[in-house]
């Protein structure tokens, strides 16, 4: 039996797809969500659904019960995801769960972006609680470049300070079946870094915005790469009134990017998928 939080998530909804798809039943499959509305599509395809919350012991462990190999996907929140994390392992090992595939971070051990430090924390409980375990060290998802899209084709310019730095970006579906093809064949304390096929520079992002927009019939010249450097683009950000945390986030990003904190020539996800990674550009045009 195959538990998975976050089931109503993006890539907790292809952990699923991907667990079916590698033959598991919908009946040895308890998706764990915060909200029965959100989880009506996995009732539907007869996943067993059950509700918790990171922030409830008792309701994960209930949830966890005869759970034998669970994929563990990070919450959202940041900065409340340490204690929501122990919650969850404590609760797995309370109720017995022989597994646990969670998705981290690329370079969680050595990347310096904010956003590292808590999967580091997170890796560490689990590996203490002595439970069997995988982590799924994800790098940067091709979709979070959609956000960016409308603006750099409005403006003509895509802003960020990350130098000459590479993204190694693969679909959240790459990494959501290699996570389910990972669980079902688990080799307990591997760490797979997993990293998309193309290295890519945000003047690659820019061209790829270029002609995503032109191939959707958009009358736009060449999109460029403009770096402001960290303070500059933390400026522009705040003067285009992005909120925070955002503002403060994009920026530390792009300073890992520069630093070469996401990307990786690990081959994991590929050998994983027994195939390259879904191209940038195709996942942006999808999602724009
Ligand atoms: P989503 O925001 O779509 O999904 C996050 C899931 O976590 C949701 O199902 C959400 O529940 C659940 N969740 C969040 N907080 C809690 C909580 N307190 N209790 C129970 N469940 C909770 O993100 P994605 O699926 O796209 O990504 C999965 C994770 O990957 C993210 O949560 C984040 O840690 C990380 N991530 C990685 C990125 C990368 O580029 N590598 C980019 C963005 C995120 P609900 O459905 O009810 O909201």
């Amino acid at each position: 039996v195959y538990g998975v939080t976050g089931a109503t998530g993006h890539l907790g909804t292809f952990v699923i797809t991907g667990l079916l798809a590698a033959g598991v039943e919908p009946g040895d499959i308890v998706a764990v969500a915060r909200s029965s509305s959100k989880a009506r599509d996995l009732i539907d395809r007869g996943v067993t659904v059950r509700i918790a919350d990171y922030e409830t012991p008792e309701a994960l462990a209930d949830a966890f019960a005869g759970v034998e190999r669970l994929v563990m996907i990070s919450g959202s929140e940041v900065g409340a995801r340490a204690q929501q994390h122990a919650n969850v392992v404590d609760a797995a090992v309370a109720a017995g769960v022989g597994l646990i595939a969670y998705t981290s971070l690329l370079n969680a051990d050595t990347s310096k972006i904010n956003l590292a430090e808590e999967h580091r924390f997170t890796e560490k409980y689990i590996k203490d609680s002595g439970i069997d375990h995988i982590f799924l060290r994800n790098g940067w998802y091709s979709e979070n470049y959609a956000g960016s899209y409308a603006g750099a084709v409005q403006s003509g310019t895509l802003y960020g300070c990350a130098g000459e730095g590479k993204i190694a970006p693969a679909s959240r579906e790459n990494y959501a079946l290699a996570a389910a093809i990972a669980v079902t064949k688990p080799e307990p304390g591997r760490i797979y870094e997993l990293a998309g096929s193309e290295h890519l520079t945000l003047t690659d992002v820019a061209k790829a915005f270029t002609d995503v927009a032109k191939s959707t019939g958009e009358n736009v010249g060449e999109i460029s790469y403009v770096d402001l450097g960290f303070n500059g683009y933390h400026d522009a950000l705040a003067k285009a009134q992005v909120p925070e945390p955002l503002r403060t986030f994009l920026p530390d990003w792009d300073a890992g990017i520069e630093r070469g904190d996401l990307d990786s020539d690990s081959r994991d996800l590929q050998d994983l998928l027994g195939t390259e990674s879904t191209p940038f550009e195709q996942t942006l045009a999808k999602e724009v």
